[in-house]
């Protein structure tokens, strides 16, 4: 009498294909022949296992003998598979243990490596930072071999199953009933072997090259800015992903601006006589010369905000301001005349008793005063 296939698993008959595969995975691990030498049960139990599985992953399978049962597969010239020999059950047992955990070494003959990412610093000039361009870089690089597409064999040539292991990657001892299983030493578990490497790349998949890319800056970058390109890295391996390409911004320093975050910082020299009388004058910016008004009295260090004159915020809308800051320049190498005017000048503030500096000397007195007496 044999037993019912959901039975056997241990699921029940809604299972879905992904619970099936759980099953099955945990029992065959359970009851592999290798963890239990010479255990008669284990074996038989593997191959009911065995059995079981290979029906209800088979949804054409499995819908015959949800109908008809274990007849219905007979009678239907359906049969399930019956494991002649040990051997059966090994190549079907690594084939399902490669599947659930991922391997896939004896498709493509080598297993699949992710290429490095690569790091690249690219100076870029003041404005370039801040209106955003497009540059072009020549990065040594290894790229996928161009003559064998990576497979390391000569065209014409593709890899060949190993004839050591029969292309299986492992080779099997007997030892009694049980079968050994190791790491072909041949073709190192690969199970392919190039029997004609590739000429260009002797057989590695890649070469290096120089290649050029074109890279878009996009406006508002600082130094410090990491820009990732997918894909540019090295070249993976064997059908293995492409690592990916980080542009690292480094930014001349300008003659005149200076930059705080997203506002451009620029000193405008004036005269004295400017700041004293007020003037209109002429500031640089990034769209050319704006004429702003400085006011009669203006202070040292005093600054004007250009709004959204700025740098552009990288990804996302609006921009910073241009920030003026008004350096007043002490006049030197006088003539005679101004020596003259400057010291009339000068009378006439006395006279007015407005000097600048008065508020402050009389705080200085009445601090001393303050102080001299504390100390009485
Ligand atoms: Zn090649
Ligand atoms: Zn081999």
């Amino acid at each position: 009498m044999k037993r019912d296939y959901y039975e056997i698993l241990g699921i029940p008959r809604t299972a879905t294909q992904e619970e099936i595969k759980r099953a099955y995975r945990k029992l065959a691990l359970k009851y592999h022949p290798d963890r239990n030498p010479g255990d008669k049960e284990a074996e038989e139990r593997f191959k009911e296992i065995a059995e079981a599985y290979d029906v209800l992953r088979d949804p054409e399978k499995r819908a015959i003998y949800d109908r008809y049962g274990h007849e219905g597969l007979s009678g239907q010239g359906v049969s399930p598979t019956h494991f002649r020999d040990f051997d059966d059950i090994f190549t079907t047992f690594s084939e399902i243990f490669d599947e659930f955990f991922g391997f896939r070494p004896r498709q493509r003959g080598r297993m699949p490596e992710a290429g490095a990412d690569l790091r690249y610093d690219l100076e870029i000039d003041f404005e370039e930072a801040v209106l955003g361009t497009e540059k072009q870089i020549i990065l040594p690089k290894r790229v996928t071999c161009p003559s064998c597409n990576g497979s390391g064999a000569q065209p014409g040539y593709g890899p060949q199953p190993c004839p050591f292991c029969h292309g299986r990657g492992q080779i099997y001892q007997s030892h009694g009933f049980l079968k050994i299983g190791t790491t072909c030493p041949k073709c190192h578990g690969e199970g392919y072997i190039i029997t004609h490497p590739c000429n260009k790349c002797q057989g590695r998949g890649w070469v290096k090259e120089e290649k050029k890319i074109n890279v878009r800056i996009p406006p508002g970058v600082d130094t410090g800015t990491r820009l990732r390109i997918q894909g540019e890295g090295e070249a993976g391996l064997y059908g293995g992903p492409s690592g990916d390409l980080y542009i690292v911004i480094h930014v001349k320093p300008h003659p005149f601006f200076l930059r705080d975050g997203d506002d451009i910082i620029c000193e405008i020299p004036i005269s004295f006589a400017q700041a004293a009388l007020g003037d209109e004058i002429e500031v640089p910016t990034l769209k050319g010369l704006q004429k702003i008004k400085v006011l009669p009295g203006t202070q040292p260090g005093a600054t004007f905000r250009l709004r959204n004159m700025g740098v552009p915020h990288l990804g996302r809308k609006g921009q910073g301001d241009q920030i003026v800051r008004v350096i007043i320049k002490v006049p030197t190498n006088l003539t005679p005349r101004q020596v003259e005017l400057l010291q009339e000048f000068e009378k006439i503030e006395e006279e007015k008793k407005t000097m600048p500096y008065k508020g402050f000397w009389e705080k200085v007195k009445d601090y001393f005063k303050i102080k001299l007496q504390g100390e009485k």
